[in-house]
């Protein structure tokens, strides 16, 4: 993005999409962050400075990627060694995988996608079945499904739809880890270092909670319908173009270079 300006077209073209047969194309991942986040300016605001804010954004993004990994290597069926941290989050998921039958094609976990006509590249987490549906499942650990992944995942399943006709539907499976109080139900979550409580269903406890050990919660959502999102991530897409004008004419984008 433009507020933190690229050195050289270059660096841009590395940080901003793949090289798949000598061609370059953005990444979706890219293109999809050119939509506002309001409830990120409200987590910037609430916490007591930008750098503090940056560290757990930072945090909280390694232990992501923590599990992603322990996750994908589950899936093509190695045995990995998991972080003590994320223990919780991917024991989760091992056990929600037995109770829903979810069946991943190991040769296609981490798979390199990208659309010729359309222009853009991305690495899908996985394909799976699930009650006898094939689609694309991306792998999240927020705390909770956002909309804002219907414009990622729409454009997986349509650059997919050529090889894989079959593809029918798209999830979101979400894995997290939190603290729960035994007591009202609250939530703590410690991802990031932030420690971020919620209410339960019941009066929160006073003067304190009690909380249970880190459990993991692992959710899996269907979104079967992309064609209204593949719209918009098209319209994402026409405006990180023109935000990245000026690199896109240096890498001879417009061109079809
Ligand atoms: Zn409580």
């Amino acid at each position: 993005m433009s507020f933190f300006d690229h050195n050289n077209v270059e660096q841009f073209k590395e940080e901003s999409g793949y090289d798949i047969n000598g061609r370059w194309y953005p990444r979706v991942t890219k293109i999809v962050g050119i939509k506002s986040k309001p409830a990120l300016y409200y987590f910037y605001g609430e916490a007591p400075s930008f750098k503090a804010a940056k560290a757990m954004t930072e945090n909280s993004a390694k232990e992501g990627t923590a599990v992603h990994e322990a996750v994908e290597k589950i899936m093509v069926g190695e045995t990995p060694e998991i972080p003590e941290a994320i223990l919780p989050a991917v024991r989760g998921y091992q056990e929600f995988v037995k109770e829903r039958a979810i069946d991943v094609r190991p040769e296609h976990v981490e798979k390199r996608i990208f659309h010729p006509v359309h222009r853009y590249a991305g690495t899908i987490d996985a394909l799976a079945t699930i009650d006898g549906k094939f689609g694309v499942l991306d792998i999240k650990t927020s705390q909770a499904i956002y909309r804002d992944y219907n414009l990622q995942t729409s454009a997986y399943v349509e650059a997919l739809l050529e090889e894989f006709p079959q593809i029918e539907t798209r999830w979101i499976l979400r894995i997290d880890q939190v603290h729960t109080c035994l007591q009202c139900g609250a939530t703590m979550r410690p991802k990031g270092g932030r420690n971020k409580v919620r209410r339960g269903k019941r009066l929160p406890c006073y003067p304190e909670h009690t909380w249970s050990d880190l459990t993991g919660i692992t959710e899996l959502q269907e979104f079967p319908d992309w064609k209204s999102d593949f719209e918009a991530f098209l319209g994402a897409k026409r405006l990180w173009e023109w935000e990245n004008e000026k690199w896109l004419k240096l890498a001879g984008y417009f061109d079809g270079k």
